[in-house]
């Protein structure tokens, strides 16, 4: 998405609405917002996402949620994954809340409105997707091919873009979908033009990316990035650590008079806690440690219908038993 569009849409920042309120027209939000029974968040990666980015049991998640959402529940994603791919699987998933994006983004799908952080200190991304992309092609061009992919789909890129068995031995395909943070998977080639994960070349690829982020001098420093490397799937993704879910979240609960919305989000790291009293912060089996350990550490009582805030199954199964129980507390209530 071009990044002209997101101008054109959010001339809305969600710090100036935390200061300021509402500017008058985005009101219907609001009001969605306050009406709703419960505001749900889950996180993709690694959270209703397995290692290989897929959910697991797709009818059921589905199923889950158009019964929360029956109860009058708004359910959203918060991800840091861009807009464009937070929509993709919010259509998958049937989803009618809010969906946080890359960057801190904010979009209210039944208002088709977003609200953006000023983004002017962090075009850096997107020039350095070009500049990886050159630096790349003199570095590895003789044995890789290097994309700047069009699709998150990627074996429909490779038959578009493979279609003859290739002289190239590994891959690279650099995510041009990313506007405030940077992205790319690596693996090898077979000689039919079919790839397989290379754990040795995406090693070689995630250090070469940054080094030549360390030598950028308008690149944030290395201890502000959250540097974000699969080497299973050889994927690389590269975030500000200050662009947190933070902000678009306390932007939500800022449109609920006295908060009387219970309030939820699903995840599996500590980017996915919000220190905010209203806000029921729940895992997933397969969290971190860290996020385990402080959501054991919670002395809040647990709500109504829940053993725990750790779920006894992983990815979407864990997300799934969690909007089961909210879902029954909706029914009880
Ligand atoms: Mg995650």
């Amino acid at each position: 998405m071009p990044r002209q569009e997101l101008g054109r849409k959010g001339p809305f920042f969600s710090r100036a609405v935390l200061e300021a309120g509402l500017p008058t027209e985005l009101l219907p939000i609001s009001e969605k917002i306050r009406d709703a029974s419960a505001i749900v968040f889950f996180d993709l990666d690694k959270t209703v996402l397995d290692e290989s980015y897929n959910p697991i049991n797709l009818e059921g998640l589905r199923g889950v949620i158009s019964k929360l959402q029956e109860k009058g529940a708004l359910v959203g994603i918060h991800s840091d994954s861009p807009r464009r791919t937070v929509r993709q699987f919010a259509a998958m998933f049937g989803t009618n809340g809010p969906l946080i994006y890359e960057m801190a983004g904010l979009h209210f799908p039944w208002a088709n409105k977003d609200l953006a952080l000023d983004f002017e200190t962090l075009r850096f991304f997107t020039g350095f997707r070009d500049f990886c992309y050159k630096a790349a092609t003199a570095h590895f061009g003789r044995d890789a091919r290097i994309l700047i992919s069009k699709t998150r789909d990627r074996n429909r890129e490779k038959r578009e873009k493979l279609k003859y068995p290739s002289d190239y031995q590994h891959l690279i395909m650099i995510n041009p979908f990313r506007l405030f943070s940077f992205g790319l998977w690596a693996e090898g080639i077979n000689s039919d033009g079919s790839t397989y994960p290379d754990a040795e070349f995406a090693f070689q690829v995630n250090d070469f990316v940054k080094k030549i982020m360390t030598q950028s001098t308008i690149a944030p420093p290395l201890d502000d990035l959250n540097w974000d490397y699969n080497s299973q799937e050889g994927v690389v993704i590269v975030k500000k650590v200050s662009s947190s879910k933070t902000l678009p979240v306390q932007t939500v609960l800022s449109l609920i008079p006295n908060k009387k919305v219970p309030t939820y989000m699903i995840g599996d790291s500590p980017a996915d806690y919000i220190e905010d009293p209203h806000v029921t912060t729940l895992a997933v089996a397969n969290a971190k440690d860290a996020l385990k350990k402080r959501l054991q550490a919670e002395d809040s009582p647990l709500p109504e219908g829940f053993s725990s805030r750790i779920a006894q199954k992983e990815y979407t199964q864990g997300v799934i038993e969690h909007l089961g129980n909210i879902a029954r507390n909706l029914e009880i209530n």
